[in-house]
């Protein structure tokens, strides 16, 4: 095996084929359709995203799809208009979905609400006036920091209606990062609430916000949502009670014709890897890429019951909460508060008593409810589940079998999604009725995806030979550019492999092409000559029944070029004691081989990770390795991790 690539040490064989029930129904019933489709979509692209696109309105039908003369900067559909707030909305309110729930949102304290088509489409006509009255014009940049309620969603509509390109920044951010964000986009206006509840504790988020722009000369109006009701400061003039400045518009609004590339959104990625991006994705192709990956890979049917529970945040929650399930008319359940408030069963009731169908989360989330215990979901009816899907980090194959047993009770299909903030929509995944899934593969790409696993030379990878993940042609929903930093932009993502997307995760396919994420890129340890990608090892470890979650890094060694560090958490009950560490190590060596046996296991209650759940080994790899931890931190969710990760060194 070459050096250059990574060695994969998974020996992960199960596989599980589409129930014939469920693919009877599907709109991909079989892996022939599949194969089908994606070849068209890679031998005629243009026509395949154009048939696709006409499902939507465009003001003026565009008549070309991709061009690619400016590479690395693609154009889809650009002599096409459209809005996607008109596809979100305007286009459903002729017919039966017209009073149909949009979104149903249960607040934490228990609230409900639920807002039909006709309603959203109302509120995001007076929200778009009530921007207009606060000056904002096409193309300036609005900031939204609020929690998960619907008048987010609302925000963001509303902007996209008038064609503002908006800035959701994570409500769990603190006020620095408000601050920086703000002043990268140069947003005139911050859309903020006065609190967001957490945990039964309000967040404070106009008191943030205050901070924030007490350093951020663009920006002119703040609009306050009313939620929490705790006291807040408003300053004449620039502050705004939502309640207040709606009641002073009319609810009518015509949504404008804009142009297909008319830019729609700045997003900050997550910081797992070090300092944010800011991804810019544009209208049309973000469009049609998630209008489509939402019906196929979610296998949407009109009466679903949708809930995804990503915070809008985040990439997850722009795609498959607002736009993508909005476009195709969806129900989409909004839940504003923590799984385990009031208790660590929140999540299944809610699921039983909405009768959802389609419930999409993380590993991370996944691996807290392993955590803390199997009698929580089986207190509760899971029988409205018919699909269930996860994204954000590789899934561990163990958490992967416990999550289709305890919540898809051996029926639901599991989609394991990969993509990216930058990729707009998903990527790679399982279409359920059509595609076996293995437990930890995403299996195979989307329509119009072209991946392929590479060596560092750039020749591709055999089977099952691990190297780096890259996209070889372009796709709708890409993104178009890093926000006031195009340099940045073209040396990321295009000067690894010129002309070729490089997606900075490492992969390999099997015997059968599916592909396997094994990690970051950066994140590949080196032992006794071995190149290790991290999710194999953990995986491993989490296979124990002790173990609930794994973090493993390298550290230098002067005998083997790198030693591994795992650091491990328990599962709620097991002793975490000298013993449980022995045996691990033993079952590490077990089961990938000697060479694989970690130098230390290291115990923690936490591992430090990102606001959007994600773990962050580059801090692990900094602390293992005895040195400051010095990278950037601000989006690390919790500072006291650390703290308490080097007090236990000690
Ligand atoms: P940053 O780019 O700032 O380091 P980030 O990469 O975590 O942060 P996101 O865009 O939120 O920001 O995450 C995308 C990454 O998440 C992917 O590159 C991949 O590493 C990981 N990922 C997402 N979904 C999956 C999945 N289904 N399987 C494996 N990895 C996944
Ligand atoms: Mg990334």
């Amino acid at each position: 095996m070459s050096h250059s690539s990574i060695e994969s040490v998974s020996r992960e064989a199960r596989v599980f084929a589409p129930q014939e029930e469920f693919a009877r129904t599907a709109r991909v019933p079989s892996r022939e359709r599949y194969e089908e489709m994606y070849r068209r979509s890679l031998e005629s692209p243009d026509e395949f995203w154009l048939e696709i696109a006409k499902d939507l309105h465009w003001f003026r039908a565009p008549t070309k799809g991709l061009d690619w003369s400016n590479a690395p900067h693609a154009t889809w559909f650009a002599d096409g208009t459209t809005n996607l707030a008109y596809n979100c909305l305007d286009r459903h309110l002729d017919g039966a979905r017209r009073n149909k729930a949009a979104i149903i949102f249960e607040g934490e304290p228990g609230d409900q609400r639920t807002l039909t088509y006709q309603q959203l489409h109302r509120e995001v006509c007076r929200f778009s006036n009530v921007l207009g009255k606060l000056g904002v014009t096409k193309g300036d940049r609005v900031a939204i920091y609020m929690g998960m309620v619907p008048e987010a969603a609302i925000a963001m509509l509303a902007c996209a209606r008038i064609g503002a390109v908006h800035t959701v920044i994570f409500g769990g951010f603190a006020a620095e990062a408000v601050r920086d964000r703000v002043n990268d986009a140069q947003a005139k206006v911050v859309i903020t609430q006065d609190g967001a509840w957490r945990r039964g504790t309000v967040v404070p988020l106009k008191e943030n916000v205050d901070r924030a722009i007490a350093e951020t000369p663009t920006v002119k109006h703040t609009v306050v949502l009313k939620r929490t009701g705790n006291e807040v400061a408003m300053e004449a003039g620039r502050d705004h009670w939502w309640h207040d400045v709606l009641e002073a518009v009319p609810a009518k609004h015509e949504a404008p014709a804009l142009d297909a590339e008319h830019p729609l959104f700045i997003l900050y990625t997550s910081g797992t890897t070090g300092k944010p991006k800011g991804v810019l994705h544009t209208t049309g192709g973000y469009m049609v890429g998630a209008y489509a990956t939402t019906q196929y890979v979610f296998d949407l049917k009109e009466n679903d019951t949708y809930w995804c529970t990503a915070d809008v945040g985040w990439v997850t929650g722009h795609s498959y909460i607002v736009y993508g399930p909005l476009a195709n008319g969806a129900t989409c359940l909004m839940y504003e508060g923590a799984p385990n408030h009031p208790d660590q069963d929140r999540v299944w009731s809610m699921i039983e008593r909405y009768s959802v169908t389609i419930f999409y989360t993380a590993p991370t989330a996944i691996r807290a409810f392993v955590k803390w215990g199997d009698h929580h979901p089986m207190k509760h009816d899971l029988t409205s589940l018919r699909l269930l899907g996860t994204v954000g980090e590789p899934i561990n194959p163990e958490a992967w079998m416990w999550y289709r047993k305890l919540i898809g009770g051996e029926r639901c299909p599991i989609v394991d999604t990969w993509w990216q903030t930058e990729t707009g929509a998903i990527m790679m995944s399982p279409l359920p009725g059509a595609i076996a899934t293995k437990p930890g593969s995403c299996t195979l790409p989307f329509f119009g995806v072209a991946p392929k696993v590479l060596r560092e030379d750039g020749t591709e990878a055999g089977p099952n030979e691990g190297g780096l993940l890259v996209i070889e042609k372009p796709w709708p929903s890409m993104m178009r550019t890093i926000w006031g930093d195009d340099a940045r932009f073209a040396e990321t993502y295009f000067s690894r492999f010129p002309g070729i997307y490089f997606t900075g995760d490492g992969a390999r396919r099997d015997d059968d092409g599916f592909f396997w994420v094994m990690g970051r890129v950066d994140d590949v340890v080196n032992v006794s000559g071995h190149r290790l990608g991290t999710a194999e090892i953990e995986s491993a470890l989490v296979a124990h029944r002790s173990v609930a979650e794994a973090a493993v890094v390298g550290r230098p060694d002067a005998m083997k070029g790198q030693a591994l560090v795992a650091f491990v958490t328990v599962k709620g009950g097991v002793q975490p004691t000298a013993e449980l560490r022995a045996v691990l190590l033993d079952h590490v060596a077990n089961e990938i081989g000697k060479f694989a046996r970690p130098d230390d296991i290291r115990f923690t209650d936490m591992l430090p990770k990102t606001r959007s759940g994600k773990i962050m080994r580059r801090l692990l790899k900094e602390l293992a390795g005895g040195g400051e931890v010095k990278g950037d931190m601000t989006t690390l969710e919790d500072l006291s991790v650390l703290a308490k990760l080097r007090a236990d060194d000690e």
